[in-house]
């Protein structure tokens, strides 16, 4: 464990925390192990660290494939970890089936991407919501107490009046409507922590304000700490009170959301920017009625010059892993992994630019570099 680790001072807010997480998953079948060398394995996951606090939203924000909803199914336990640590109120979580793994599953649910598959297409909401009530021992004793159970469920996620939904199937309701029941759902356990994995990505691009709204109106209420995964960098902005950007399994940036998106500090966050359509985004002189041109920050060949490829992660590039796609890339980038380095505002970048004074964009100063194999942390 790194002395960072170790040292840092206590924060009561802090729920579930993630130190140096890595997950590895073997290949089976590969050209090195017919050869006898050792397995290639997938490092979906690289030494990540995160905290998440009682009555915040973290977003964890990366393109497909970076390893976000990897880290979603480590914190819920899904999968069991190559190397580091899980901790739930400062105890280390231990899988398995015994008492302290069924109060771990209580405490911290996740609500999936596809409501459409979350839900079992020949049961009705009663019988879903009530399943969830009766494992968590949250029932009540009798069929009136059941009934004020599940109508107070569905008034948390506003579906009223409830006796409308409880004996619908999910294909009788609407994208959103199911998601709220898959809401619902992982609020029977009553828990404190909820793990959102792309829970909009999937909706009309109408109902997903509402879904986004109810879950900040959750995290008021219930106090939730709340882990939401997107690809969407904008609804991060507008839910999350953290931002973390992940890219090739590793944490690139972290630190207060408007921060993140308004001062990128990492190469690849910026590109994430310029990537996301953003209408006031129009050059001077250029107002678009031609077709669309003059937007001033639009990706070009020579911002990603590997044209946008994220990297093999059975065998992943050395040193930072964005480096054949990063327009700024130095010879060191090549070969050392750059560690976390602290800005301004609790904002931190893993980028060797931070490092190099002269190196660093305008309007930004360098940081200063954390312990090496620290891992990279929610911003506090
Ligand atoms: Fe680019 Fe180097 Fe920073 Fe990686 S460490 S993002 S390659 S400048």
């Amino acid at each position: 464990m790194s002395e960072e680790h170790t040292a840092r001072p206590a924060d009561e807010r802090v729920v579930l925390e993630a130190r140096g997480v890595s997950k590895h998953f073997p290949v089976r079948r590969g050209p090195r192990s017919l050869l006898g060398g050792p397995r290639p394995a997938v490092h979906a996951v690289d030494d990540v660290s995160l905290r998440l606090r009682r009555g915040s939203v973290t977003a964890l924000v990366g393109e497909s494939g970076s390893g976000k909803s990897t880290v979603a199914r480590l914190l819920a336990q899904l999968y069991p970890l190559t190397s580091g640590e899980i901790l739930l109120d400062g105890e280390p979580a231990r899988a398995g089936r015994g008492r302290a793994f069924r109060a771990y599953c209580r405490h911290v649910q996740m609500v999936f991407q596809d409501p459409f598959a979350s839900l079992n297409p020949v049961h009705t909401v009663r019988y879903h919501l009530t399943r969830a009530l009766r494992i968590h021992n949250r029932a009540g004793n009798s069929r009136q107490e059941l009934e004020e159970a599940l109508t107070e469920l569905l008034g948390r996620v506003q579906l009223t009046p409830a006796g409308r939904y409880l004996d619908s199937f999910p294909h009788e309701l609407s994208g959103g409507q199911r998601q709220r029941v898959a809401i619902a759902r992982a609020l029977a356990a009553d828990p404190r922590v909820l793990l959102a994995d792309e829970p909009v990505s999937m909706l009309d691009v109408s109902i997903r304000l509402g879904v986004l709204n109810l879950l900040r109106d959750l995290k008021e209420r219930l106090d939730l700490a709340i882990l939401y995964i997107t690809h969407d960098i904008a609804s991060a902005r507008y839910f999350a009170d953290t931002t973390l950007v992940m890219y090739a399994g590793r944490m690139v940036e972290g630190g207060d959301s408007e921060t993140v998106t308004q001062r990128p500090a990492h190469p690849y966050t910026r590109l994430l920017l310029a990537s996301a359509p953003d209408p006031d985004r129009v050059t001077d002189g250029e107002d678009g009625e031609d077709g669309g041109e003059g937007r001033a920050d639009e990706p070009t060949e020579d911002a990603d010059p590997a044209g946008g490829e994220p990297p093999s992660l059975i065998s992943p590039p050395p040193g930072c892993r964005f480096h054949p796609r990063c327009p700024m890339a130095m010879e060191r980038c090549r070969t050392q992994t750059p560690p976390r380095f602290d800005l301004d505002d609790g904002q931190w970048a893993a980028c060797w630019l931070y490092d190099t004074p002269s190196a660093v964009p305008a309007g930004r100063t360098g940081g200063t570099a954390e312990a090496p194999g620290t891992g990279s942390e929610a911003a506090s």
